[in-house]
Parts: C-alpha cells; structure tokens; sequence
C-alpha cells in the first residue's frame, strides 16, 4: 500500500484480513503519574521532560483508588509518565493500592536514573518492600546508543542504578521482577526480541555482573518528541511506509489496548497510552473519566485507532510488554 492511499488504512487492513480490534474484559490499569521527568529523551512519546507541570494530584488519586477498589477485573496496575516517582504522592499510592489489592501485579514504569536522584535514594528499597515490578528503559547494552538517546552520563547512572536493584533481589527473586525495554535509536524496526536479550544478558552479565527476567522490544512510535525527530530528519513518510509494509495480523489479539485501560494525569481514560497522547478518547468516542467508567461494559466495545496503530502491528508487533507475535 502506497503512503498516499492510507487515509483510515489501519482499520482497512483489518477488514481486509476479517480481523476486528475489540476489547475484552480489561485486566490492566495504565495510570500516568504525570508528565514531569528528571530526564527529555528524543524518542519520548510522552514530551515529558525537567519543566512539565501535569502531575496527578491527590483528589484525583483517590478516585482512582476508589475505582480499583470496585473493579476485580483489574489484576494489573501499571504506574507511569514522565517518572512516575516524582509524583509527590507516588509512594503513598503504592502503599494503597498493595492495602486494597494485596496480590495484584504493580508496575513501575522506570528510567532507572531517578534512583540516584536527590530525594530518591530510598526508592529502590521502597519498591523492593513493596514487590513493585520494575519495568525498566535501557535501549543498548552500550553507552554510546543510551547516552545518545537519553543524554550524557545515562548508561553509567542506569547500570549504578540496576546495581542497586540487583544487590536488593530483583532480576534473582521471583517477587521481584527487573525487566528491561529496548527501542532502536532510529526509524528502524526491532530486532528479533529473543535474540536481542540473549545479547544484552550476555553483555550486561559480562561486563557489569547485572541480571534482569526479559527484554521487551518496543517500536518507536511516529508521534510527539519522536515525530519531531524524524521530520527533522526528513525520515517520517519512509519510516511511516515501513510501519505499513511491516504490518503483521498475527499481532492483533495481542495488542495491549485491548485489555487495558490507560489513564491520564487528570483521570481521562483512553484505549492506549500512545492514544493519551494523541488526545483520542476511549473508544473514539467523549472524553469520559475513570471513574464514570464500569469496567463490566467495556468488552466488545470499539477501540479508538489511527495510522499509528502500525506501530503496535509492525513485525513482531510491540506492546508495553516488547512483542507480541
Ligand atoms: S522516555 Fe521516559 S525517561 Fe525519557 S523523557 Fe520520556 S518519560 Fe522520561
Ligand atoms: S496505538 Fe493504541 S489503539 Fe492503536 S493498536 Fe496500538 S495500542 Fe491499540
């Protein structure tokens, strides 16, 4: 399919191949904490960075606490931003989160710096206390390609900060999950996930005694900081073609908007967090708050896409949890 020709091409490709994108019975809260972030990566979908000001504040928490005390559906809660750790009260939701919900999967979605940030010193052990699963970005096993995408002096603080993680059981204990995420430096496709975390296990293991469960593989997506990028690169319609041509249906039943809801700094709920960002409401429709929500209505109901839902389907396909196919 030609670029020119792909006004509503996604949701072509799906009728085309008799595949539908619904959702099912959601089981994952995506909650951004915020915008704010101590670091500004160039692929950030989020444009979070050192000045944002959008942070969850606590009447807001409450009510999203309040929702996940009545919504058993809900096995995961997925905590992110910017850094999630710089909401003034992220702790004090972890601790009542794991209060109501004592077994369910806690994400902490983490730029691993933030651990040595003034202030957060404790943080590591407060996640350990917690069993709080640490997602964790680290897009090479290498330096040059960390710092280049992330800024000078990243790779060192991120592998002072898996050190540290390591030294408190994560990567070793069951409970204690350490999973890192790899996206490519440029308008690239991921490689084989398998093989890239045999690679970074290997090298990370040798060089630095590090461990960590999985390496999620995730595809940069064409919106925000990393769109800026690539029109500045003059790279967006080849990379957009790309994302076409790579499309993969096998990818489809996988695609995490279909059992997550994803919720904004203000309590907005939207299929996914790219979409969040794209300001496209759950299921297309008006912008409707958590906490108008009943989890119980949601299965089968439509699912809110554009063109770059290609790079949820390209490849292997790519989700908050690396590929999908
Ligand atoms: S990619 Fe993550 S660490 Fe980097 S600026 Fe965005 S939120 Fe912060
Ligand atoms: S961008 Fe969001 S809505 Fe589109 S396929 Fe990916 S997860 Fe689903």
């Amino acid at each position: 399919m030609l670029l020119a020709d792909r006004k509503f091409a996604f949701e072509e490709h799906l009728s085309k191949q008799g595949l539908c994108l619904a959702r099912k019975s959601p089981s994952i809260l995506q909650i951004n904490l915020g915008k704010l972030c101590n670091l500004a990566c160039v692929h950030c979908h989020v444009n979070a960075g050192p000045g944002r000001k959008e942070i969850m504040d606590p009447a807001t928490i409450d009510r999203v606490i309040d929702w996940i005390a009545r919504s058993p559906s809900i096995e995961t809660v997925d905590l992110t931003g910017g850094a999630p750790e710089m909401n003034p009260d992220f702790r004090e939701f972890i601790v009542r989160v794991r209060a109501i919900r004592p077994d369910a999967t806690i994400i902490d979605r983490c730029n691993l710096t933030i651990l040595l940030e003034p202030g957060y010193e404790e943080m590591a052990e407060f996640l350990a206390f917690h069993r709080i699963q640490v997602v964790a970005s680290m897009p090479c096993y290498q330096p040059k390609n960390v710092n280049l995408q992330r800024g000078e002096g990243v790779f060192d603080a991120s592998i002072e900060a898996l050190k540290r993680l390591n030294a408190l059981g994560y990567g070793t204990r069951s409970e204690l999950a350490l999973n890192l995420v790899y996206n490519p430096i440029g308008a690239v496709l991921p490689p084989d996930q398998g093989e890239l975390e045999k690679d970074y296990k290997t090298a990370l293991r040798a060089e630095f005694g590090i461990e960590f469960n999985s390496l999620f593989t995730i595809t940069n997506m064409p919106i925000a900081r990393f769109l800026a990028q690539l029109r500045r690169e003059g790279q967006n319609e080849m990379y957009r073609q790309l994302l076409v041509d790579n499309f993969n249906p096998a990818s489809i039943d996988g695609l995490m908007c279909r059992d997550t809801i994803s919720v904004d700094w203000e309590g907005r709920v939207f299929d996914c967090d790219f979409n969040q960002m794209l300001g496209m409401p759950l299921g297309g429709g008006q912008n409707r708050l958590l906490w108008e929500l009943d989890p119980e209505v949601l299965e089968r109901e439509p699912i809110a896409t554009g063109d770059h839902c290609f790079g949820c389907t390209a490849g292997a396909g790519s989700s908050c949890g690396g590929a999908l196919d």
